[in-house]
């Protein structure tokens, strides 16, 4: 066992930290302040293989390893979380969704050009009414000989107003719960599909979370991943990956929180010293920092289990639990070690204070990570 990361994984952490500095952190502000989608950075890290980091070469990846995946999404995630989370949905829930569960026409399709940077991809499970219960999902799907036909509305689709495809589940038959669902690849410019509203969001707010309407919208059975009914179990496997992903982007928000914390106290004089001196910020940092290296520790744990291809499922679910918990007391110790300033948008502790809370939300809630970790200590009894 190593805990040193090898000398490529250190090139790419420095690349990834380079280029969140230099081409994210300029706009981080105005970007979360209006609500805007960073389409020039979202290109130039399609260009960096960062679009599809652990998808093989041959399918328009990089080809690194999932060590690499998560140092890239902390390090982005350090600096403007929400691009965090653009590309985690296209890296681990679209592309990594087709690499192991597409057909080689699949792949060729609707993989290649979007882990190359040309396109983004969305995948996108919830509802409206079902978000936690994801089997009681709506949105059906009829037989239409070689077509099925689409009609529904889905919501929180993250990359939706961007997306150039989309992985969408729907139902055959509502009655049939998990069993009905089928995982169907939807491109951008299908008939019958419209963007709906786009969210006002607490925090990740230059990604884009929308509705998504299917008024007839006919699909190619061609484009159906797996059998017809596989898709609930193609989407609980998608989000077992995707968790570790959400880890990392908690790590990195932890991160940047304590980063910045730490300069500040550097520099704020109280009582004739910098704050740093007084013991009680000393804690916070302490524990701010021992923290972050358990959760980053997690997150390697799963991220390595999955990369060797061994079971890796309950460790994601504990690695997003204690990573999004971390990130939240993080970044609200350093609002707290800023004092009033912490509380204007002058300063970047109160953003990472709104993101942290989506790691807690998404891609399974806090409550449904215990409810995944129970069940598997269950069965490991
Ligand atoms: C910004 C954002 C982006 C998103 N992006 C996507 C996306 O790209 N694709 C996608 O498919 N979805 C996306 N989602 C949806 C997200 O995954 C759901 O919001 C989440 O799964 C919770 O579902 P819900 O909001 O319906 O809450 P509910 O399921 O209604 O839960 C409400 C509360 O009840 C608790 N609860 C529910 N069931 C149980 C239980 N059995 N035991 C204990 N507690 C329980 C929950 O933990 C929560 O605290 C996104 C959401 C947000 C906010």
């Amino acid at each position: 066992m190593d805990f040193r990361l090898t000398e490529e994984h250190e090139f790419i952490k420095q690349m990834a930290r380079d280029f969140a500095e230099k081409e994210l952190a300029p706009g981080v502000r105005e970007r979360d302040e209006k609500q805007e989608f960073p389409h020039e950075a979202i290109k130039k890290l399609g260009e960096l293989g960062f679009m599809g980091v652990v998808i093989p070469e041959e399918y328009g990846g990089a080809g690194l390893d999932s060590i690499a995946y998560v140092i890239i999404v902390e390090e982005l995630s350090r600096v403007e979380a929400a691009v965090g989370t653009i590309i985690a949905v296209n890296n681990s829930l679209y592309c990594c969704c087709i690499l192991n569960f597409g057909t080689e026409e699949q792949k060729e399709k609707f993989l290649k050009p979007i882990a190359g940077g040309n396109g983004l991809g969305a995948y996108s499970l919830s509802e409206a009414g079902s978000g936690s219960d994801a089997a009681s999902l709506k949105t059906r799907i009829k037989d239409d000989g070689d077509h099925y036909i689409m009609n529904g509305t889905k919501m929180w689709v993250t990359n939706g107003a961007n997306a150039s495809h989309y992985i969408i589940f729907a139902t055959i038959d509502p009655e049939k719960r998990h069993k009905g669902i089928s995982a169907l690849i939807v491109e951008r410019e299908t008939e019958g599909l419209k963007i709906g509203k786009k969210e006002n969001k607490l925090g990740i707010r230059s990604s884009d979370t929308v509705e998504l309407i299917f008024e007839n919208a006919r699909i190619p059975k061609a484009n159906l991943l797996g059998k017809e009914g596989e898709g609930f179990n193609i989407a609980m496997q998608v989000l077992d990956n995707g968790r570790i992903s959400i880890a990392a982007q908690a790590v990195g928000i932890a991160q940047g929180a304590l980063d910045a914390a730490l300069k500040y106290s550097g520099e704020r004089v109280q009582f004739g010293k910098p704050i740093f001196e007084f013991q009680a910020i000393q804690i916070k940092l302490a524990n701010m920092a021992t923290e972050i290296e358990a959760g980053r520790l997690l997150t390697y744990q799963a991220a390595l289990l999955r990369e060797g291809n061994l079971p890796f499922a309950k460790e994601a679910s504990m690695a997003k639990l204690f990573c999004s918990g971390m990130a939240n007391r993080a970044a609200v110790e350093a609002v707290q070690i800023h004092g009033g300033y912490g509380y204007l948008k002058d300063f970047d502790v109160e953003r990472f204070m709104r993101d942290a809370k989506i790691t807690d939300i998404y891609e399974g809630t806090s409550e449904i990570q215990r409810l995944v970790i129970a069940k598997h200590l269950k069965n490991d009894r």
